[in-house]
């Protein structure tokens, strides 16, 4: 299998992805269930292969961002709630009838509209805490609670949810802003108790480790199940682990002499004589340009720079201090090689971004290996 693919490919460990819902649950409270975030194909990881192997372990609760994810896991025979966490079109109603799939209520124009679809949809509502992104607005609780009794018997209601946005943040300014947006869910959640809806939530990653909300009926995994920080300077709990690596080859080596330049707009300047590796994968495979001249990769258990821009399909590196280095050689772009590790999230903090944008955007092109025999 793996001597098909050798160019640019993708190893995941979905053991690893369980052993990692397994410390995490051991980190929250026990009445707590955990819904798997596998939207973006589960963050690049597989979202059938994800789901097949957490519903294996007990899991049934997945929230998905659209509609065709969400499908797609029915289609594969995953059972259980399916929340689309964003928006799905009013054209598309019909199939999350058919489905059996939950819809996230945006806002109230949202409700109105959902609420000409002909179906008695499942629906939750999202409320806004201080996000600013979906919701409807928590603020006012009471106008907040009328327009979602407006709706309890229009959709087949099963609860409400918001989300945090610097749980993973521990400056007290951060803190303090948490907790505040917890205290606002949780208001509505009060004045809403006597419809006891069964699913009522606030917490993603961060906020199950880092704080708490006894009302909150779940926890939203997502980042910290494929074994990355949701920021960079956060401690996860000890064996937590990246479930994926990401491994390229060296498709040819060259002398590149002093005053020489490397690729596209001769941006990289050779100053003294050097050994340089090829390797076969590009932007196109998700792999970020604004890695140029700056990120590297790992090979015999030594880095190797990336010299001049990252093309839509290669890249170079210096392999000058590496002897060993020849064509065909096995590249680590992500992952661990002896004993050195380069993680997603380090790559990430390289070029100013988060983890999650580095995992989700490599592309279909590369394709994706289980590698546990089960
Ligand atoms: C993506 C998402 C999550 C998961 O967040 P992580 O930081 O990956 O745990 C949870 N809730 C909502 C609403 C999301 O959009």
């Amino acid at each position: 299998m793996k001597d098909i693919v050798k160019r640019s490919w993708v190893e995941i460990s979905l053991n690893q992805i369980k052993r990692n819902y397994q410390i995490y649950r051991d980190n929250i409270p026990d009445n707590k269930q955990i819904m798997a975030v596998v939207k973006a194909d589960a963050y690049g990881h597989g979202d059938v292969e994800v789901a097949q192997a957490l519903s294996k372990i007990g899991v049934n609760n997945w929230a998905v961002s659209n509609i065709d994810e969400a499908c797609r896991l029915r289609m594969a025979g995953i059972v259980g709630q399916i929340l689309v966490l964003g928006y799905t079109p009013f054209e598309q109603a019909r199939r999350l009838f058919d489905y059996d799939i939950t819809q996230t209520i945006l806002s109230e124009e949202y409700a109105e509209l959902m609420s000409n679809c002909g179906y008695k949809i499942k629906a939750q509502f999202a409320i806004d805490t201080g996000m600013n992104r979906i919701g409807v607005d928590a603020d006012n609780p009471s106008e907040c609670v009328t327009i979602i009794r407006r709706y309890k018997d229009i959709y087949e209601l099963t609860g409400i949810f918001t989300h945090l946005c610097v749980a993973d943040t521990d400056n007290p300014e951060s803190v303090e802003f948490t907790n505040i947006q917890i205290k606002k869910f949780e208001a509505v959640a009060s004045l809403i108790s006597d419809l006891e809806l069964p699913y009522i939530h606030c917490l993603n990653s961060a906020g199950g480790i880092w704080h708490n909300s006894d009302m909150s009926c779940l926890v939203r995994l997502g980042i910290v199940l494929y074994g990355l920080k949701p920021d960079y300077t956060n401690i996860i709990p000890e064996g937590i682990k990246p479930a994926l690596e990401w491994k390229s080859v060296i498709s040819m080596v060259k002398p590149v002499h002093i005053g020489e330049t490397i690729g596209y707009g001769r941006t990289y300047i050779a100053t003294r004589e050097m050994k340089v590796a090829t390797i076969p994968t590009g932007y196109a495979d998700g792999y970020n340009r604004l890695l140029s001249n700056r990120g590297y990769v790992l090979l015999h258990g030594k880095k190797a720079s990336i010299v001049g821009r990252v093309c839509m399909d290669q890249f170079m590196v210096d392999v000058t201090d590496i002897s060993e280095a020849k064509a065909f050689d096995e590249v680590v772009l992500i992952g661990r090689c002896q004993g050195e590790i380069y993680s997603a999230d380090d790559m990430a903090e390289m070029i100013d971004t988060i983890g999650y944008e580095i995992v989700c955007n490599i592309s279909k092109r590369v394709p994706r290996i289980y590698i546990e025999k089960n």
